[in-house]
């Protein structure tokens, strides 16, 4: 049970002798677990996306508690720490972090007497950004985490006002002393800004909060999230591995015991996520052509694609059980290059976004769920030669009347995906851009749709375009028209 502890420093070895006293604890009637360092006990959390509540008794008498559990079992984890032999109440709470998982039991907690409630500065942001978005997360949290919606009555309560938690916070670091313990709390950016992780130097305990578990980390939420910037967690990692812990303890799961299982566990974690982030960073620098080991013969290097190539490394075995790298990989590529998304090259191989991309999309129902059902590229086969010749002629009469000049594009771009270099379809799209682009009254647009006319015209090679079948237009009116 304790061969990881081999290493233990003389005082921890007089806190084992000493939590001995009271140690000796029937797990049916608590529920609460002691950990190989005895001082330290939990409520471990039901099941992956539960989170513990850790209570700390120091040698000295008092406690502390860090994390407080979700709603469904903050009461109970109260309960079970409560039935601890030499329990007495927490004089502090510290937050990892504002999601409601660590939160739940705060004001349970507080009932107990008068702790401080440490978080680190940026705990009320994250509380507001997600109380601003109550009507989302409700049914994003509900469809991600597997539980029915709440009934919620104000959706949008308000940009700012949740309500708080914390007595106390710090922006880089705090440290405090209590009953012969030092608890020093460090920021510690990583699944979210206001993350901060506890480092108990007696003990040579590390509470990492979420910033580890046993799986890819979640760095692309489906639900929705502020960015996890994959440098963050390394950073954080690196300043995890900088303490030589013998004991890990994750927010959810079960502890890591010894030095060099620790030091391997989040190395390990750490390269990880700086392999994917390096990978996807190198697919965002090839552009065009291999570089750095990232190709993609159809064009530039997608998000699509890197999702389908990037791997985690084989030194990783936590698997992806909660988080999924290609999720990662999105969110990591998004995080740097924003909403306006790589071409995947079949639609125009030279461009480095769809100028058509920049209007709303227009198509009408029916295309754009085909549009939609395309994606990936010009091999997929979806479109036969006959669609795409019905599509082209769409668009030309489209150009013809008058209408929609973006929708003439996406027209061209269906029949681009059956023949990337079908002369008509480019010399459609060629129109189409070049119409919108003499008529945009807006710089950045302006220009991204004359780089993407460059880019067709090159395309079309030695195939002239040929616009004189679309009538002459008269801005501004007509560009509201056209769009
Ligand atoms: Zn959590």
């Amino acid at each position: 049970m304790r061969s990881g502890n081999s290493g233990l420093p003389v005082t921890v070895t007089f806190f084992f002798l000493l939590a001995l006293n009271f140690s000796i604890c029937d797990a049916a009637t608590s529920g609460a677990l002691q950990t190989q360092i005895p001082a330290i006990w939990y409520a471990p959390g039901s099941g992956p996306s539960a989170s513990n509540t850790f209570y700390i008794l120091t040698p000295g008498g008092q406690a502390v508690i860090i994390d407080t559990s979700g709603s469904s079992q903050a009461a109970t984890h109260k309960t079970w720490i409560q039935a601890i032999p030499g329990y007495v109440p927490p004089s502090y709470i510290i937050l990892t972090h504002g999601h409601g998982d660590h939160t739940a039991g705060v004001a349970q907690w507080r009932a107990t007497g008068n702790p401080v409630v440490l978080a680190t500065a940026m705990n009320q942001d994250q509380l507001d950004f997600q109380y601003r978005l109550t009507g989302f997360f409700n049914y994003r949290n509900a469809a991600d985490g597997g539980h029915p919606p709440r009934v919620v009555q104000i959706p949008y309560p308000g940009d700012y006002g949740a309500p708080p938690f914390a007595t106390q916070t710090f922006t880089q670091s705090y440290s405090f002393t209590l009953g012969g313990l030092t608890f020093m709390l460090f920021s510690a950016p990583g699944e979210t800004a206001d993350m901060l992780n506890v480092w108990i130097p007696e003990l040579r305990a590390y509470f990492i909060g979420d910033n580890w578990y046993r799986s890819f980390p979640n760095l692309g939420s489906p639900r929705g999230t502020r960015p996890r910037f994959a440098l963050d967690y390394v950073n954080s990692l690196n300043l995890a591995l900088s303490y030589n812990a013998v004991m890990l303890l994750p927010s959810h799961g079960a502890q890591v015991y010894g030095q060099p299982t620790v030091a391997s566990t989040l190395a390990s974690y750490r390269d990880a996520i700086q392999s994917v982030h390096d990978e996807v960073v190198a697919c965002l620098d090839a552009q065009f052509g291999s570089v750095n080991g990232c190709q993609n013969s159809n064009g530039p290097p997608t998000i699509e694609w890197m999702m389908q190539n990037i791997v985690a490394p084989p030194s990783f075995t936590l698997g992806e059980s909660y988080g999924r790298v290609a999720w990662a990989v999105r969110a990591i590529a998004q995080d740097y290059i924003g909403w306006y998304l790589i071409p995947d090259g079949a639609t125009c191989s030279m461009c480095v976004g769809d100028a058509e991309n920049l209007f709303p999309s227009s198509l009408d129902s029916t295309l754009s769920s085909l549009d939609s059902v395309l994606g990936t590229g010009k091999n997929d086969g979806f479109i036969t030669t006959s669609m795409a010749a019905t599509a082209v002629s769409e668009g030309q009469s489209l150009l013809m009347s008058r209408g929609s000049a973006v929708k003439a594009a996406r027209l061209a771009d269906i029949a681009l995906r059956n023949n990337s270099a079908d002369p008509n379809a480019l010399n459609l799209k060629y129109c189409a851009l070049n119409l919108l682009a003499n008529l945009s009254n807006n710089f950045t647009e302006k220009n991204w749709l004359q780089y993407n006319v460059a880019a067709v015209l090159a395309s079309l090679g030695t195939n002239a375009p040929n616009c004189s079948f679309v009538p002459a237009f008269s801005a501004p009116a007509a560009a509201v028209q056209l769009q």
